[in-house]
């Protein structure tokens, strides 16, 4: 070896907290594209895609993208472009109909055994493809009392065993909150597993506090945290030390992706995602079709396509690095598998 390897400096800069990098997260288009060296001619049209659904984009998030690369695959989850802004026929405000299974504020029930609790109103990235971009959330960000009805509603229906937190981004909200509402549910006998489905730990990896794991695997329930990750770029080594950490204090870690156009619709993408999941501790759960909401068209991928694309990851991976192709249907009483 003749050369010496680059000085380091980015391990030198201080962590901040997570809600100190949330506070801090990019959220307009100007200052998006001055950080990532992007032509400021993008700027016109990407205010202009920000009026339906704004930006978010935290720091940690985006030191992952390549500099003045317009095809970074992560940079393309969260810039707001002009495509955002065409209307397509068979997409709508909300796909999945989820207003119908959401009687009670901050619960929905669609599935045998398992309801999804809406903790956090919000998420700490808004990514461009995401199915709730026009979800009610202001209608579901239930007070102390109403969180009291949930958790009777679940005490009385004793064919619920699993919880699953769910947002938005449930790791939005504080961990003393997050411990009060697993503190409900351990009382609650039938209740044996909890479920935490999260992109957090990708968007800010210091997310996951020794509060977060108290409350996360401290408890007589079975924990289960369920990463979103698209791209094997988002796996960077904080990420790896925050999967580790959740891993030695018992956390089952699982990862889904969305099948996204441009992003991870590709062959090798799809095996370096699994191969880097696997590497850091996490297990390949499900890979979505993407929810026809309108804005998001231009990440679709055709389900022939899908197919293919899955029928050749079988034949290069093992089989518990292939997730599941899935898609959810309105009204379906689980999600629906692809072959
Ligand atoms: C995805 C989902 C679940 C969990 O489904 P699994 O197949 O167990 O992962 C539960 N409820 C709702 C509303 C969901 O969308
Ligand atoms: S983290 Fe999930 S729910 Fe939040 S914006 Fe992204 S895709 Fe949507």
């Amino acid at each position: 070896m003749s050369q010496r390897p680059p000085v380091q400096t980015l391990s030198l800069k201080p962590q901040i907290s997570w809600q100190e990098e949330l506070i801090q997260a990019v959220r307009d288009p100007q200052t998006l594209l001055e950080y990532l060296q992007l032509p400021p001619e993008l700027l016109p049209r990407a205010q202009a895609a920000c009026q339906l659904f704004e930006l978010r984009a935290p720091r940690p998030f985006l030191d992952r993208i390549a500099k003045g690369d317009l095809n970074d695959p992560l940079l393309r989850q969260v810039l707001p472009i002009q495509d955002e802004l065409t209307l397509t026929p068979g997409y709508s405000a909300d796909p999945l109909q989820e207003a119908d299974s959401n009687p009670t504020q901050g619960l929905v029930h669609k599935y045998h055994g398992r309801v999804l609790l809406v903790v956090a109103p919000h998420c700490a990235i808004n990514c461009r493809y995401c199915f709730r971009r026009e979800f009610p959330y202001q209608d579901n960000n239930p007070s102390r009392q109403q969180w009291h009805q949930v958790f009777d509603t679940i005490r009385a229906d004793r064919s619920i065993s699993e919880v699953i937190f769910s947002g938005g981004d449930p790791l939005a909200s504080p961990d003393r909150q997050l411990q009060w509402m697993v503190d409900q549910l351990v009382d609650i006998p039938h209740i044996r597993r909890l479920r935490v489905h999260t992109r957090l730990p990708i968007v800010i990896p210091q997310r996951i506090t020794d509060d977060t794991l108290r409350w996360l695997a401290d408890t007589r329930l079975q924990s289960v945290l369920v990463l979103h990750t698209n791209h094997p770029n988002e796996l960077d080594h904080q990420v790896g030390q925050s999967i580790a950490r959740l891993r030695s204090a018992g956390v089952t870690v699982l990862n889904q992706a969305v099948l996204l156009q441009g992003v991870n619709n590709d062959l090798e993408t799809q095996i370096a995602l699994s191969e880097a999941l696997f590497a850091a501790g996490a297990l390949p759960y499900y890979l979505h079709l993407l929810d026809k909401v309108q804005g998001a068209a231009h990440f679709a991928v055709a389900d022939s396509d899908a197919i293919a694309l899955h029928q050749q990851m079988q034949s290069r991976l093992p089989g518990f690095l292939v997730p599941k192709l899935a898609r959810e249907e309105p009204g379906a009483l689980n999600k629906t598998l692809i072959f």
